[in-house]
């Protein structure tokens, strides 16, 4: 039977790689239903030619002449705008893989949940800054939802969802990012340039960053716990430079179950994709007598305050996460734009966070998306306030 399929976000790097697979998947195998982007008009019409989507919807509607030029001989229908992506989300498939960049995610995100269906979700930022909603939503709507984060995806492959009490502790593992062995001194001076070159993993722009300063760990902790429902305490980072393992689950009698592969993202997209059965992946077979060794080391919370920041918004609770995600995308974003230095932005995010735990509702987790939107834009705007007193 032929899968429908819709990705948000395909354009981006997770976007590709999940059309890479449909473009390897037998004929008839996978229908690509709706493509979405941001911005990027000549790639999404061509992916959209390629793929003979049915829908493709760009958010920002500044390219949307050139998107109307390039498909007028096409009969593939065009939205343009927020709403768009919505709908998007919304056409019938049997997946949908989320792979927006951010918050913005959150609403078509949402959308996809809404039609009860299996949604394979890279997009963390949207479990971060709306996490209690979220799952509430997809346990109602009897989504199924498959995390395509690498480690997430690591965790379900060998988590024991039914039997939660013989579960001691989850481990993610984390690359460390570029700047694992660097001194304070050499990170105050870090270039754009520097950052956005990863040694393991080849990613967007904005978690290329996040990786750097290891906020990417933070939302991945804060992910982990709502998606396996386990608090703060009962999960653990090990940086694991080769990343090889890429998580693992400790159980109550001394076993710890992990998953293993080579660092290529298509080996959790296949499997999100695919499931429940597994579906082929043209990724580097995995070799260990060629490895000369895996290694493990604790984080460095001093060096990296990003994952104590993540940490400590996580076991606040309430509105903590989103302030926290809101703020370092705007942070990151100007750091990207040669506005602040690497290391502020981890201080970008810990004096917004600072400033919204004085209201009086921090600490209460948002009941509507309206809510958690009003939240993510006046973290926002905390963020740039501070950005500009620089
Ligand atoms: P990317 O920057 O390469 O692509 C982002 C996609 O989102 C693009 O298609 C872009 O057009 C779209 N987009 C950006 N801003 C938007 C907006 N305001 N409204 C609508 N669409 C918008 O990002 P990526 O690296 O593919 O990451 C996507 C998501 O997957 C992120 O949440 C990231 O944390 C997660 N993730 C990525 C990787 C990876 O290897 N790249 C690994 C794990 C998790
Ligand atoms: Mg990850």
């Amino acid at each position: 039977m032929t899968k429908r399929v819709t990705i948000l976000g395909s354009t981006g790097s997770i976007g590709e790689s999940t059309l890479d697979l449909v473009r390897r998947a037998k004929p008839g195998e996978i229908k690509v239903v709706a493509l979405t982007a941001n911005s990027n008009s000549e790639k999404l019409a061509s992916q959209a030619i390629e793929f003979k989507a049915e829908f493709v919807a760009l958010a920002n509607n500044k390219n949307a002449e050139v998107l109307r030029e390039a498909l007028k001989d096409t009969n593939i229908e065009i939205g343009i705008g927020p709403d768009a992506l919505i709908e998007a989300a919304s056409r019938e498939v049997d997946f949908c893989m989320a792979a927006i960049i951010g918050a913005a995610g959150l609403e078509p995100t949402l959308a996809a949940v809404d039609q009860g269906i299996h949604v394979g979700l890279a997009n963390k930022e949207c479990l971060v800054c709306a996490g209690d909603l979220f799952m509430q939503r997809v346990k109602t709507k009897g989504a199924t939802l498959l995390p395509v984060d690498s480690e997430h995806n690591a965790i379900f492959q060998v988590l024991e969802r039914d039997k939660p009490k013989g579960v001691k502790r989850l481990i993610l593992t984390a690359s460390g990012g570029p700047f694992r062995e660097a001194s304070i001194e050499t990170l105050q001076k870090v270039t754009r340039e520097d950052a956005l070159n990863h040694p393991v993993w080849s990613m967007g722009a904005k978690i290329s960053i996040d990786s750097a300063t290891l906020m990417n760990k933070g939302l991945e902790l804060i992910e982990a716990s709502y998606l396996f429902d386990r608090p703060s305490a009962e999960i653990d980072i090990l940086v694991h430079p080769q990343s090889i393992i890429h998580s693992m689950v400790e159980y109550i009698d001394g076993s710890v179950l992990a998953q293993l592969g080579s660092p290529d993202m298509r080996t959790p997209i296949a499997y999100a994709m695919g499931w429940p059965d597994r579906m082929a992946a043209p990724v580097e077979r995995l070799d260990l007598t060629k490895m000369s060794g895996l290694t493990f080391f604790k984080p460095d919370i001093h060096k990296f305050p990003a994952l104590r920041l993540a940490r400590e918004a996580l076991e606040v609770g309430g509105k903590a996460p989103c302030v926290l995600n809101a703020a370092n995308e705007i942070a990151v974003a100007a750091f990207l734009q040669g506005q602040v230095k690497f290391l502020d932005i981890p201080h970008i995010v810990e004096s917004a966070l600072d400033q919204h735990s004085k209201r009086s509702c921090f600490g209460k987790s948002p009941c509507e998306v309206a809510d958690i939107i009003t939240t993510d834009n006046e973290a926002r705007i905390t963020a740039h306030e501070h950005i500009v007193s620089l």
